[in-house]
């Protein structure tokens, strides 16, 4: 079945990862930022086309269930005898940093996309984190211009690859990135100066996610001005693992856009409160175990909680 409408075309990362925080481990579970986008994004439209690459070792009953969820996985190549990309990170006590242990690329080091005929006309392209040479790839094997462009990475990439991925950067819509990712690609402090030096690289928005602080959506406006929005994050009472919520909040912002149709600023800053708010369901359990059984009304509700996190009765009177 081709692509079309509001159909999503995404590329990352279909992972094991072996997480530690504070309260807890879990060793070898499904993750990976494509397989966080995909389950994200297919709560929101109907098809979602995953471009990854995995080993032999990646369960069969896991990439059934992927599909039930709406996901097409013709682009996500399988190579037997090989191993599938591995990550493993520790989370400190804020649980909003991390250090990373491992990074075992293994199908990922000489995979080279293909993203499959049917696929190549999507309007909606979200280039989830990977490797920023498959990014341009798989740009530059679209047909059409899509509508919208978002791009994803992390400090990883700007470590071993940023000659690529300041190409890739150039080419896009929109670029989510945390904030000392931000601030690591910048070199600058201020998260206010750093979204302008990103924007100068070429994409007309930029978010910026603060993890356990919310989300910062710019776009330039004339002259040298910026424009922002801040959105909350949810205080959620028991963050069990973080893993995966940049990858979540991706997959619903992309996947909001893709179902109104619509790319204006008004739509972008909805966009933000419900990626947010499917991130915060990832951050309620291990690995992908939560963000896979959010319902309608639960995604509902919890869009409202954050409405009502920021609205407060007009101030008539002078606040000193
Ligand atoms: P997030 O917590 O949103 O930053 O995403 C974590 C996910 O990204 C994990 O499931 C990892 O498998 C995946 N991941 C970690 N490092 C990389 C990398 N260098 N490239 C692509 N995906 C990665």
């Amino acid at each position: 079945m081709s692509l079309h409408g509001d159909s999503i075309l995404a590329v990352g990362t279909v992972a094991f990862d072996t997480i530690r925080t504070p309260f807890g481990s879990r060793e070898r579970v499904v993750g990976g930022a494509g397989t966080y986008v995909g389950w994200a994004s297919s709560r929101l439209v109907k098809q979602v086309g995953l471009v990854s690459v995995i080993g032999d070792d990646f369960p069969a009953e896991e990439l059934k269930q992927m599909e039930s969820a709406g996901m097409n996985l013709d682009g996500v190549e399988l190579r037997k005898g090989e191993k599938s990309f591995f990550w493993s990170g520790t989370y400190h006590m804020d649980l909003n940093t991390r250090d990373t242990l491992v990074t075992d690329l293994n199908v990922l080091a000489d995979f080279k996309p293909v993203v499959p005929a049917s696929m190549r006309s999507a309007p909606w392209v979200m280039l989830g984190n990977i490797d920023p040479k498959l990014q341009l790839s798989v740009l530059d094997q679209m047909e059409e211009r899509p509508k919208l462009i978002v791009l994803d990475t992390m400090n990883y990439w700007m470590d071993s690859a940023l000659g690529d991925l300041l190409a890739v950067i150039a080419r896009v819509d929109v670029v989510t990135i945390n904030d000392e990712e931000a601030r690591q690609l910048s070199g600058q402090r201020s998260l206010v100066r750093a979204a302008r030096y990103i924007l100068d690289l070429g994409p007309k928005y930029l978010v910026i996610k603060k993890g356990e602080h919310g989300a910062l959506l710019f776009q330039k406006s004339d002259g040298d001005g910026l424009e922002f929005f801040s959105a909350p994050a949810l205080p959620l009472e028991e963050v069990v693992d973080p893993t995966g919520a940049g990858d979540t909040f991706a997959g619903g912002f992309l996947g909001h856009i893709a179902r109104c149709g619509a790319v204006d600023f008004d739509t972008l800053k909805q966009a933000v409160v419900v990626g947010s708010a499917l991130a915060s369901f990832t951050c309620e359990a291990f690995g992908t175990e939560r963000i896979r059984t959010v319902s309608d009304t639960e995604l509902m509700d919890r869009v409202e909680t954050f409405r009502q996190l920021v609205d407060f009765a007009p101030i008539a009177v002078p606040v000193v």
